[in-house]
């Protein structure tokens, strides 16, 4: 099996654990639905950059994790909250996606002055 069936199938499976037991802002309800995941998403990609943090920034975690898959696995689960959160609570998309473009131009602009002014140390 290939990492797309392996995934298919991990989607498959887990999709069968649904109750509809869960409390409000879960998924399958309806107020807010998806926000307790969202905010379960984020603790978990919190995480996984604590322990980047940790290791001084390497990739090695003394747990055997490789932390920049963890990393863009955890950032992958926050990103399909996130989608999962904006289609079914009738937010704005335009919004969101005009919001992100300015932040990101932001962060560039801060990136590239930081990158000019900043002097490797020793
Ligand atoms: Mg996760």
């Amino acid at each position: 099996m290939n990492e797309d069936e392996i995934e298919a199938a991990t989607v498959t499976a887990l999709a069968g654990q649904a109750n509809g037991d869960d409390g409000p802002f879960s998924i399958g309800q309806t107020v807010w639905p998806g926000i307790s995941k969202l905010i379960e998403e984020c603790g978990e990609l919190q995480q996984v950059m604590g322990k980047l943090v940790a290791t001084g920034g390497r990739r090695e975690h003394w747990s055997g994790d490789d932390l920049s898959v963890r990393l863009t696995e955890e950032m992958a689960d926050v990103f399909a909250a996130l989608d999962f959160v904006l289609e079914h609570n009738d937010l704005n998309p335009k919004r969101l996606t005009r919001r992100m473009a300015a932040k990101r131009r932001l962060f560039e602009a801060w990136h590239a002055v930081t990158a000019r002014t900043v002097t490797p140390s020793g």
